[in-house]
């Protein structure tokens, strides 16, 4: 016996986003930001700048 049915989980496979998305600069809401090297006690803090005005936020998670 022989069984050949598609895999319906197939489909959905689109490779998303690396887990790498910007964050959103809280100053004038734009995404066009850079991620430094974290140097704080905090390791789910995170040090970003925000390339469209100029102003370096902090993020967690
Ligand atoms: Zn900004």
């Amino acid at each position: 016996m022989r069984r050949s049915a598609p895999d319906p989980s197939v489909a959905a496979g689109a490779a998303g986003s690396g887990g790498d998305d910007p964050a959103e600069c809280p100053y004038c809401g734009s995404t066009d930001t850079e991620r430094e090297h974290p140097k704080g006690p905090g390791l789910c803090r995170s040090m970003h700048f925000c390339d469209d005005c100029g102003e370096p936020f902090e993020r967690f998670g």
